[in-house]
Parts: C-alpha cells; sequence; structure tokens
C-alpha cells in the first residue's frame, strides 16, 4: 500500500495534564511540547509520545493563569522581583522542563515588570533554553520580542502588530500556530487578526509550528483539521505545513524529554496512507489521515 513515512508529528502547544494522551498517536501526533500544568509520569509516558515540556507557568503575582479554573493547582510559580527569577527558572529546568514558559496576559491580570521579564529570559538563556511568552492584550507582544523571549505560544491576536514590527519578530522568533482556538471552525476577530499577522510572519520568513493548545476548548485530540486548513489559509504551501508539523522540538529537548534518565530514542514516526493529492483541499484531507505508529507497527504494515 502507498503511504508516506514523516518525523513524527509535533503540537507545539498542548496541556497534557487536560487531555487524554492515549488518544494522540491515533490521530497523528507523535511528539508535543507541554506548555504548563504538566510534570513527567502516567499516562502521557504510557502513549508513547515523545514529550517536551515547561513544567510550571511563570507568572507575576496574581497574574494569568493563577486564577483559571482550569489551571491545575500548583502549575503556576509566581515571580515577583529579579533575584526571583533565577530561582524560579532554576525549579523549572532541575524538574526537566526544555522550555520556560512565562505569562503577559494583561487582559486577565497583572504582568511582569519588564527587569523581571528580562532577568527570567536571562537565566533561560544562560542555561541554553528558549523562552515561551502567553502574550495576550495590546503591547505584550512587543514586550515579549524586546525582553528577548524566543517564541510566542499563539499567533499574536490581540491586535494588529505593524509590517516592520512582523519583520523583526521573523528574524529572531518563533511562532506557534493556535489559530483554531479563535472560534474552533466559526473564525472570531482574533481568528482574523491573528491570520494577518501569521501571513505577514510567514512571508517575512518566519518560523511557524503546528500547535493547537490542546486541553482548551473543544479540540479534536490528535491532528486539528481546522488548524491545517488555517495555516493553508495564511499562505502557508503544503509542503511548507508538513514543516510546521515535523520541525525538532525546541530548546534541544529530545535530550531532555519525559523520564528524564531514560532519554528515549524516537518513539513514533508518522505514517500518512494513500497517494499525496496535489490540489490544496486533497492534500488536507490526505493529510488528516495520519496515525502516528512505533518501529514495531511499521515493520508489521510494510
Ligand atoms: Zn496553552
Amino acid at each position: 500500500m502507498t503511504q508516506t513515512t514523516f518525523p513524527g508529528f509535533l503540537d507545539a502547544h498542548v496541556h497534557l495534564a487536560l487531555i487524554d494522551p492515549a488518544v494522540l498517536p491515533a490521530g497523528g501526533v507523535a511528539r508535543v511540547l507541554d506548555l504548563g500544568g504538566w510534570q513527567p509520569g502516567a499516562p502521557a509516558e504510557a502513549a508513547e509520545l515523545e514529550i517536551a515540556y515547561a513544567n510550571q507557568f511563570l507568572a507575576a503575582p496574581g497574574g494569568y493563569p493563577g486564577r483559571q479554573a482550569w489551571a491545575p493547582s500548583g502549575s503556576v510559580r509566581e515571580v515577583t522581583t529579579v533575584t526571583d527569577a533565577a530561582a524560579a527558572v532554576g525549579e523549572q529546568l532541575a524538574s526537566g522542563a526544555s522550555v520556560i514558559k512565562v505569562t503577559l496576559n494583561s487582559d486577565a491580570g497583572p504582568v511582569f515588570a519588564t527587569d523581571v521579564l528580562r532577568a527570567i529570559v536571562a537565566g533561560a538563556h544562560e542555561n541554553g533554553v528558549p523562552v515561551v511568552a502567553h502574550a495576550e492584550g495590546v503591547g505584550q507582544a512587543v514586550r515579549a520580542f524586546s525582553a528577548g523571549v524566543d517564541m510566542l505560544a499563539h499567533t499574536p491576536f490581540s491586535e494588529r502588530l505593524v509590517d516592520e514590527l512582523v519583520d523583526a519578530m521573523a528574524g529572531r522568533m518563533t511562532w506557534i500556530s493556535t489559530l483554531d482556538i479563535h472560534g474552533w471552525g466559526e473564525p472570531t476577530d482574533d481568528f482574523t487578526r491573528a491570520s494577518d499577522n501569521l501571513r505577514r510572519f510567514h512571508a517575512f520568513g518566519g518560523r511557524v509550528l503546528y500547535g493547537t493548545d490542546l486541553g482548551n476548548g473543544p479540540l479534536p485530540v490528535g491532528l486539528n483539521r481546522r488548524e491545517i486548513d488555517a495555516l493553508l489559509g495564511a499562505g502557508m504551501a503544503p509542503d511548507e505545513v508538513i514543516g510546521a508539523l515535523t520541525a525538532a522540538l525546541p530548546g534541544g529537548a529530545l535530550a531532555r524529554t519525559a523520564g528524564g534518565a531514560g532519554r528515549h530514542p524516537l518513539k513514533r514516526v508518522t505514517v500518512v496512507p494513500g497517494e499525496r493529492p496535489t490540489d490544496r483541499e486533497g492534500f488536507a484531507d490526505w493529510l488528516c489521515e495520519a496515525r502516528a505508529v512505533t518501529a514495531d507497527d511499521l515493520e508489521d504494515t510494510d
């Protein structure tokens, strides 16, 4: 049977604590980046996923998502001072985190002062680890960029960013897409703004990772057809969408995947059955038939 084998597809924004990870491989997802609230343990490890994670959200005192009902208890580490920043970063790294997640949500509470944010970034970078920000509220995306944050957990959606800023961001940032959270198929104003920002970020050469914010709202556990369609709709070619799904985990995370001492080799690859169609609609249909399989499964089907 004709099939195409890819490196395991990556969802670069998930919350494993809020979903059943065992379902992900059947939906094509082999690798995940957990962006807050998860620590190594069953059941995610039983699913034989490759997992990189942030562990706790670093937030200003009283800041997002500390007051959100969905945030598991203990999942937020408040950072008050510059001197506390290095300790907060160190705690995450000691737990095996390979990215540092900060929240800058001025619509939902206080956000970091710039000096504290810069100290967190410095602490992460001294350890060779990237910083991922949840930027929400007018002006927070540019604050993240100016402070040296490496990645945005969501395509900016609170405002239209001017071309000059998007161009500069494309020079050294990675954006995780998460377009479909804005309406889940019934696009909102946030979806329209985010798609417009992403279209220009991509056109300026910015690095985009496929990510869904899985665990947040009614999202399919597995490859999300609507997210794929939104990426294509924002001007990404089919091969570029595949690139966004097959990129390396950030921060050299392979060496730090869950299980610590285990240092798992590649666990799963993603297989898409059938001939790859040449048209866009057919491509998305085809891609979403993906399954993530182990090396043993692969031998059985060959
Ligand atoms: Zn999230």
